[in-house]
């Protein structure tokens, strides 16, 4: 089975066509601006790994604040209305790993864009929709064939996979 090591690249391809749906499901929190200072931003040096889940992955940052550890996700370019599903997902389950790590739960991540900051709230129910993602995401990985979800030629255009996928529209 192919190890969830490689969490980055597959929320890359399986969120794209999960988030929406996710979202109506869920309710995920659409995120507050907050300012932010750098200044105690640090590097990992090691992806952070979940032995339960055999999911990795690894923040651009962690800070540390009164006892709290934060995951930062750095994303270029200026920030959307509001965070992509995408985008939230991947920082709960850097959230995720910082708790199973550390045993400290993170109240909330940070998606830094260019021009502003949001912090989402790492909730229980944005918990469990991660949870519900990953067992979908393991379901997908068992099957040969997973049919594309939407009708976009420029998500397609835009994603890494284009090469080698068979159904691009792109
Ligand atoms: S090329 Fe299009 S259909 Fe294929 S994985 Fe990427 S977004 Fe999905």
């Amino acid at each position: 089975m192919m190890p969830l090591a490689l969490l980055c690249l597959l929320l890359a391809l399986v969120l794209l066509w999960q988030a929406s749906r996710q979202r109506r499901a869920a309710g995920l929190p659409g995120g507050r601006v907050i300012y932010n200072d750098t200044r105690d931003w640090g590097k990992l040096e090691r992806p952070l790994y979940d032995r339960t889940l055999d999911l990795t992955g690894k923040p651009d940052y962690l800070v540390r604040r009164n006892s709290r550890i934060i995951p930062v996700e750095v994303k270029s370019g200026r920030s959307p209305q509001a965070p992509y599903d995408t985008h939230i997902f991947q920082l709960a389950s850097y959230c995720y790993l910082v708790e199973k790590s550390y045993g400290l739960r993170p109240p909330y991540g940070i998606l830094h864009y260019e021009d502003r900051d949001f912090a989402i709230d790492y909730t229980a129910d944005l918990e469990f929709s991660l949870m519900d993602l990953l067992a979908e995401m393991r379901r997908d990985e068992a099957r040969e064939q997973v049919e594309r979800s939407h009708q976009q030629a420029r998500r397609c255009a835009g994603c890494g996979y284009r090469i080698e996928c068979d159904q691009s529209l792109a």
